[in-house]
């Protein structure tokens, strides 16, 4: 039976994109070659905007329960605190960052899943496909070795860093591995009081970084340095040399829970689209672990894409120029992501005497402007993610201090998140009277039918299903809505 679409791959952006595809009411599939779900931490922190994202498919609170949040990051060498960022006072229902092990991540996706009726198909691998203008005809190879051909409107690739999707479209994954070897070890800590916070150290002979997991374990990430290809698990005495050379002091690791080395690939698709395939997460960019984003960037992309999916799919949009803009926004978004944490590296990596002592000073500096640290909070926890080039930004006249065309628009307390529920619908943002009222109800499926209060007097605002601005301008330009819509490829089944 043909499905709308399949999703290859079932990590944390595979399970994120089918929560979103199956709530919009489309007939999804889910596949996964391993025959069981990660048992492992990997990805440990969900920062804020992925939380605001995934409280419109109802999905964050579950996660919140089960993870602790951490409220600031300290910067230290040495005994010298160089940074300390809080970050509870970013302005978001979610001010905090949530410290949740990969494995637990994806097991309360997969049974936000089961419990709408979706289960994931594991030991069933993608092996092939072959995309037309109208469907993509895939080979899906069972556990038992039986092979079926599946036909799908839309296939997307979330099959991770060695993606087949990728590699059967042809897709360069551009950019390099590091020289830099690092250990990770999620570990007791015994003498580290609990503060709740992330602590990096720049120690003369690398970085340590310190993650509380939970009251009793921490995620300890260090650099060791070009070890060339040594895969080998790290042992915990290893992981007690560094903590006791980089560390406050008196620290003791034990009860190990997982010890592995990696090293940071940076790498990037310059598309994420070919017709009907699309790939999404680390399948179309794998950044420093370092950085805690990449997890969170795969889920965003997830929520970028399928309310473009549904709508089209729904036949209440054109495909262009919605899916187009899918990889303009997020591949400059992924583009970002891996200049920010490569730089971020590179920077803990720095060496020689007088350039650490030169990076501490002005960072130091840096960071004890009020400003810089507030941008810093804002961007870490992803809360400045925004498309300010995207192809569906409307021309708009943004007054200062309110969002813009490709902002984040501001959540309101008690206010339900844009875009919840099971259809994608922009909402509007502007003074409610009946001119504006008999517009939006000529837009079944596509608005809201409520107005909501606009964030400025003046106003108006149309933001898209993922919380995105759309278009920003003054009340009584509201048929500029109309204008839009009809641009974008939504039309009114009221009025055309
Ligand atoms: C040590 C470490 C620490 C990290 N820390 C963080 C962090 O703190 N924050 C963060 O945001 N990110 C972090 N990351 C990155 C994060 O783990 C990845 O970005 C995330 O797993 C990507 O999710 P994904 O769903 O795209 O891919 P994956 O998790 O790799 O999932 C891909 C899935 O596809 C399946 N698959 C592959 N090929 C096929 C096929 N042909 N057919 C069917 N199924 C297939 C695989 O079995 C797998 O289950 C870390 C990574 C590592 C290694």
């Amino acid at each position: 039976m043909k499905v709308d679409v399949l999703v290859a791959g079932a990590g944390p952006v595979g399970l994120a994109m089918a929560v979103e595809l199956e709530r919009y009411g489309l007939h999804v599939r889910i596949v996964d070659k391993a025959a069981e779900r990660t048992d492992k931490s990997k990805a440990l922190v969900l920062w804020s905007r992925t939380l605001e994202l995934l409280d419109r498919a109802g999905c964050s609170q579950a996660l919140i329960d089960a993870g602790g949040k951490v409220s600031g990051v300290n910067i230290v060498d040495g005994s010298r605190q160089i940074a300390h960022l809080v970050l509870d006072r970013v302005i978001t229902p979610h001010a905090y960052a949530l410290m949740l092990p990969q494995s637990e991540t994806e097991r309360l996706l997969d049974e936000h899943l089961q419990v709408n009726g979706i289960q994931v198909e594991r030991g069933v691998e993608l092996t092939q496909f072959a995309a037309s203008a109208d469907q993509v005809v895939c080979t899906l190879r069972h556990a038992e070795g039986q092979e079926e051909q599946l036909e799908a409107s839309w296939l997307i690739g979330c099959d991770g860093a060695h993606s087949t999707v990728r590699h059967q479209l042809g897709f360069e994954f551009i950019g390099d591995t590091l020289p830099s070897n690092w250990i990770l070890a999620d570990v007791h800590l015994g003498g580290l009081p609990w503060r709740g916070e992330i602590d990096i150290a720049w120690h003369s002979d690398g970085v340590l970084a310190i993650f509380p997991i939970s009251q009793d374990r921490y995620r300890v990430i260090a650099d060791v340095g070009d070890a060339g290809d040594d895969t080998s698990e790290p042992t915990l005495q290893e992981v007690q040399a560094i903590l006791d050379q980089r560390g406050p002091g008196e620290i003791q690791a034990s009860a190990p829970v997982w010890l592995a080395r990696f090293r940071i690939n940076e790498r990037k698709v310059a598309d994420y689209r070919a017709g009907r395939v699309f790939l999404a997460g680390d399948a179309a960019h794998i950044h420093s672990p370092a950085g805690g984003q990449g997890m969170n960037t795969g889920i965003q992309d997830a929520c970028n894409l399928a309310w473009k999916l549904a709508l089209v799919q729904r036949g209440i949009c054109a495909a262009e120029p919605l899916l187009d803009s899918y990889s303009l926004e997020r591949s400059a978004v992924g583009k970002q992501v891996l200049e920010a944490t490569g730089r971020a590296t590179a920077i803990g990596l720095m060496t020689g005497e007088i350039k650490q002592s030169i990076r501490n000073h002005v960072a130091s500096l840096i960071f004890g402007l009020a400003p810089v640290r507030k941008k810093v909070a804002e961007v870490i926890t992803e809360l400045s993610i925004g498309y300010p080039h995207s192809p569906l930004n409307a021309e708009s006249l943004h007054s200062p201090g309110s969002p813009a065309a490709g902002e984040r628009a501001p959540i309101r307390p008690q206010e339900p998140p844009v875009g919840a529920g099971g259809t994608p619908l922009f909402a509007l943002f502007a003074e409610a009277n009946a001119a504006v009222s008999d517009f939006v109800a000529r837009y079944p499926g596509v608005l809201e039918p409520n107005i909501r209060k606009p964030f400025h007097e003046g106003g108006l605002w149309l933001v898209r299903p993922d919380g995105y601005t759309a278009l920003a301008t003054t009340h009584d330009r509201w048929d500029d809505v109309g204008t839009y819509l009809r641009q974008i490829g939504c039309y009114s089944p009221t009025s055309e």
